[in-house]
């Protein structure tokens, strides 16, 4: 094993272990805004971590081309007149990639303008302050902090099947050269539905495996049963009740194995795609060396001022689990950082975790903040919730033969009828939650919803008129 680095065996005030969402955004707030001496461990050789290399930004960048295919076959039924589109899955993907570089470029400047020291390598635990770095064709550097944070993040599950490695993650989808033409979706959470849709909005052939009978399990009836209808009905096939039990390389592709409702079936198609949920990066962290303990999901154990079980030592984002999201992780981490070094003022700063506002980039989108309809019932009694809903047809699809559904799904309790929950699906949905977000933080009512005067046309005005 080799020396390690005396000359380096620098004292921070605080080492931050991640350089993405969380890790940048807390690291960024202790030292430029705190004045905090911070060193930031990344062991990739780009920062920003998923959400900007594999997650939101490029997925977002996807979302818009499907978009704009989309559109572009609606506007047929506007009387526009053009000849076939055609489409180069390569340059948008090259475009892409210069646009995330450009943002890796970005983070490290942030990083040089806020005099945080940047260490390239992959970081354990040596004891409850001492942090080793190791690099491939480097000497290991030890630096010590007064305090630590893990925002080492998450990575796709690859389930334990025959010939699974045939099959990609959503890390191989930013890496697809090209547009495949027949795609095995297994998984119908978050990743799963906003991938599929991309595919299928672009004019892939698309069969979505889900092992149980529904699509984003988690969220409101309104919202996920509506989706699944619309999917069908635009040709994405389904597999419910399913178990991919194989992958086999075939001559022209990939042969899906499957089991569904007890039968044995099998598929062929060019991509297979596992989107099955994430695990915490946690492995080779050498976390026992400092005590920091784990919960039965292997996700890191932090309480609500993301505090581990070890003191100076703490976690957020989604290596935590609370709620896999970028503004949470930033949020978290800044807060952090108010709290570690910003003084009196901020000795109990933390983030709340209740009323999180969340899109689902599908086609069209989803938007939901607060309690589903079935969590409120468990929460506040059946007695003591009230529902609003409504369905319509968006505006702009009045001229076209094409249809999409809009349904919105108000959830009030008590007399005073606070909301405690806003499930939107259809057109724009991803953009109008934000200003409801604030809205619903700020404790509204059904009340207050209706004494804002309605913007008129637009679906977004249904919501300060529900009967
Ligand atoms: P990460 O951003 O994953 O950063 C962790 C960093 O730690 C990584 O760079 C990693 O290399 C580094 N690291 C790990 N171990 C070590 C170690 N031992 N030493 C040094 N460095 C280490 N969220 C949204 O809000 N909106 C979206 O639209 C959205 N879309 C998504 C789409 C996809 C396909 C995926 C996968 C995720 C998406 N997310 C989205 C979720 C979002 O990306 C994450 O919630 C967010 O990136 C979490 O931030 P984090 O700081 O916890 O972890
Ligand atoms: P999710 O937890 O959202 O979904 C996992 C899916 O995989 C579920 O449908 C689950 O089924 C299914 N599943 C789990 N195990 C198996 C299995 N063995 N066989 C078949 N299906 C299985 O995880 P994702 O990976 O989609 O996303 C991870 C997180 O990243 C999300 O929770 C979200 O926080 C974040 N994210 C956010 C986005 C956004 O903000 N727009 C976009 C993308 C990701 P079941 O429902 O039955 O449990």
């Amino acid at each position: 094993m080799a020396p390690v680095s005396k000359a380096s065996k620098k004292i921070f005030d605080y080492v931050v272990i991640g350089g993405g969402s969380g890790g940048m955004a807390a690291a960024r707030r202790a030292s430029g805004i705190h004045g905090a001496t911070v060193a930031l461990i990344e062991a990739h050789s780009v920062l920003g971590g998923t959400c900007v290399n594999v997650g939101c930004v490029p997925k977002k960048v996807m979302w818009n081309t499907a978009s704009i295919y989309e559109t572009l076959r609606q506007a047929k039924g506007y009387g526009y007149e053009f000849g076939p589109v055609q489409f180069n899955w390569s340059i948008i993907k090259n475009k892409r990639d210069a646009y995330i570089k450009r943002l890796n470029g970005i983070y490290d400047t942030n990083l040089q303008k806020e005099k945080i020291e940047h260490f390239h390598g992959h970081a354990s635990f040596v004891n409850e302050t001492t942090i080793n770095i190791t690099k491939e064709g480097s000497d290991p550097i030890e630096i010590q902090g007064q305090h630590i944070l893990i925002a080492t993040g998450g990575h796709p599950i690859i389930p334990n099947v025959p010939g699974s490695e045939l099959g990609i993650s959503s890390d191989g989808f930013f890496q697809l050269e090209e547009q495949p033409k027949r795609v095995a979706v297994v998984g119908t959470g978050y990743i799963g539905v906003e991938i599929a849709g991309i595919f299928h909005a672009l004019g892939t052939d698309v069969t979505i495996f889900s092992r149980t009978k529904q699509i984003l399990r988690k969220f409101d009836p309104i919202v996920k049963d509506t989706l699944l209808k619309h999917m069908q009905s635009q040709g994405v096939k389904f597999t419910f009740d399913s178990k991919v039990t194989s992958l086999k390389k075939s001559e022209e592709g990939i042969t899906v194995e499957f089991v569904s409702d007890g039968q044995k079936g099998e598929i062929e198609v060019d991509v297979v795609l596992w989107a099955v949920g994430r695990a915490p990066n946690t492995k080779g962290l050498n976390l026992e060396a400092a005590g920091v303990k784990l919960d039965d999901k292997k996700q890191i154990i932090a309480d609500e001022y993301q505090n581990t079980t070890v003191k100076n030592i703490y976690s957020l984002g989604d290596v935590v689990g609370k709620a896999e999201l970028t503004p949470v992780a930033i949020a978290a981490g800044r807060k952090l950082s108010d709290r570690l070094f910003g003084g009196p003022r901020f000795s109990t700063s933390k983030l709340d975790y209740v009323n999180i506002p969340t899109v689902v980039f599908s086609h069209p989108t989803i938007g939901t903040v607060g309690y589903t309809e079935a969590e409120a019932r468990e929460k506040y009694g059946d007695e003591n919730i009230k529902i609003y809903e409504t369905r319509f047809g968006n505006m702009y699809f009045s001229v076209l033969d094409e249809k999409e559904p809009t349904a919105y799904k108000l959830i009030v309790t008590g007399p005073e009828e606070k909301v405690v929950g806003l499930h939107m699906i259809g057109k724009d949905s991803d953009e109008i939650l934000q200003g409801f977000g604030v809205a619903i933080r700020m404790g509204a009512t059904k009340a207050d919803f209706d004494s804002c005067v309605a913007i008129h046309p637009t679906s977004s005005e249904e919501l300060v008129t529900l009967r």
